[in-house]
């Protein structure tokens, strides 16, 4: 038998993390707290889990942050993250799809729609290891993740709209029907009042409401099942088997979601309920039209996030400075080391350390630090040409490639961004911060550069001249 699947959830509100530990377990997760999220790391290392589901707001640590660096670790970054909070959805979903997380839970959540999402992810981060087995020697490895994410299956969907809809509406008893397998038949495809319920196939000839729904696509309102002509047909029949009238009154409401079959929201209300009425029928047409909505958002924020471009994007991205990360530098150089070496043209790498960085965080804070490494980033980019490179090499390095450029011509360049820095006012209006960088330059052709990998050697050694020969200057 396969193991459970484990999930470590990373929360310092402990009554939430038991009931969230609770839930899951009975639904046969095995389940591991890490209280507060301080000691995250020690947790992940220990064993390796499923699903991490992660606060984003706890006193001692912030969770986005912890979410990124459950990314950059390449050991843990394929782990599946559900983000859980309270923030505003649309902020805190952005940022932390953002920066990798699979998902988002706003609190307070709803049980099954949060088992469902982690039933999805779990399966979407072991389906994804497979493909990433199966795909190991092609380079397709976009396309897959695409076509494996986008695969939240329909049965889960629904059942998000059923208690979406069955919760908005304060009704008990609402499923959703599609029409077939045949001519007279429909399957109810979720129940929110037995949510074990798996494509049932009914008889659409007792449910005149639904099969005229299905056809027309109008909203059809039963209020009293027992004297409603659509119901008369229904009623012959309840008599020659003697059946008790079970259900009062009915709302039949067509929907479609996109690539779904069109399909439509069955409320009911029992005969000792009160009816349903026209102002039932109102409520229920926005709040099943909100929650379609919702869905269809939340689809295309996966696609949004998971579309190929928009992988490609953020998996070359470094989030702070929206620069290219390292990864992706490097794969540029190779390229451009490429491309010089066949068309017998010059390249350019620079290597920028802004000086005494540390200082400057440990007099204005870490935002100000972080604010100063996007300025400058956004002041490199602004100085290169549409064929330049920049990237974050890493901390509070740089490297800004320029091909063909002579020696002369990218000696201008650093000239050029080294006055520019010092000059430029860093930090926030009214609290300007002084910052110089220092510069190390390394040109291809040059006998010691034969690869990416020595370009960039040359440069750092380059660099650390400029540091020890006094900052604020760059070294060729
Ligand atoms: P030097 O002139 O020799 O380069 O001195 P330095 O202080 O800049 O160099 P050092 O390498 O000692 O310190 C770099 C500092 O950069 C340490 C680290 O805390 C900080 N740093 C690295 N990444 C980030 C970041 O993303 N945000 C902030 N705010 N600081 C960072
Ligand atoms: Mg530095
Ligand atoms: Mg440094």
């Amino acid at each position: 038998m396969a193991l459970a699947p484990k999930i470590l959830v990373a929360d310092d509100d402990q009554a939430l993390s038991r009931t969230l530990s609770w839930i899951l377990k009975e639904n046969g997760y095995e389940v591991l707290t890490a209280p507060g999220g301080e000691h995250l790391f020690d947790y992940l290392q220990a064993e390796p889990f499923d699903l991490l589901l992660l606060d984003i707001m706890m006193p001692k640590v912030d969770g986005l942050q912890l979410l990124q660096r459950v990314k950059a670790d390449p050991r843990f970054k394929d782990l599946p993250v559900l983000m859980i909070s309270s923030m505003p959805p649309e902020e805190a979903t952005v940022r932390s799809l953002g920066l990798g997380a699979a998902d988002f839970i706003p609190k307070p959540f709803r049980v099954r729609e949060l088992l469902a999402r982690v039933k999805a992810h779990l399966r979407v981060g072991r389906e994804l290891n497979q493909a990433r087995a199966e795909a190991r020697s092609r380079s397709e490895m976009i396309d897959i993740m695409q076509e494996v994410t986008a695969s939240l299956k329909p049965e889960e969907i629904y059942q998000i709209l059923v208690r979406r809809v069955a919760h908005g509406l304060n009704i008990s008893r609402c499923s959703i029907v599609i029409a077939g397998p045949d001519e007279h038949t429909g399957t109810v495809v979720a129940a929110f009042e037995n949510p074990m319920l798996n494509n049932l196939v009914v008889d659409l000839r007792k449910y005149p409401e639904i099969r005229r729904a299905l056809t027309t696509g109008e909203v059809v309102l039963v209020r009293d099942t027992t004297t409603d002509p659509l119901y008369e047909e229904v009623r012959q029949g309840w008599a020659v088997e003697s059946q008790p009238v079970q259900t009062r009154s009915a709302i039949a409401l067509r929907f479609s979601l996109r690539g779904l079959p069109a399909g439509v929201f069955f409320l009911r209300t029992a005969t000792e309920d009160a009816p349903l009425n026209e102002q039932d029928v109102q409520f229920a047409e926005q709040v099943i039209t909100a929650a379609v909505a919702a869905l269809e958002k939340a689809y295309d924020l996966e696609h949004a996030v998971m579309g190929a471009e928009q992988m490609r994007h953020l998996a070359e991205t470094d989030p702070l400075t929206s620069c290219f990360n390292r990864r992706a530098l490097m794969q540029k150089l190779e390229q451009e080391m490429d491309r010089a070496a066949r068309y017998a043209t010059m390249l350019t790498g620079m290597m920028i350390d802004i000086d005494n960085f540390k200082q400057i965080n440990d007099t204005h804070g870490h935002l100000v630090g972080d604010r100063v490494l996007k300025q400058l980033a956004n002041l490199l980019k602004r100085e290169q040409r549409s064929v330049d490179i920049v990237a974050r090499y890493g901390g509070e390095e740089f490297v800004v490639l320029l091909p063909e450029t002579t020696a002369a011509e990218s000696r201008n360049f650093a000239e050029r961004i080294l006055r520019r820095v010092a000059t430029h006012e860093f930090g926030e209006t009214g609290q300007p911060v002084r910052v110089t960088i220092s510069v190390g330059i390394a040109s291809y052709p040059d006998e010691r550069v034969t690869d990416a990998e020595s370009l960039l050697r040359v440069a750092d050694n380059h660099l650390y001249r400029a540091k020890s020969d006094g900052r604020n200057r760059f070294r060729d």
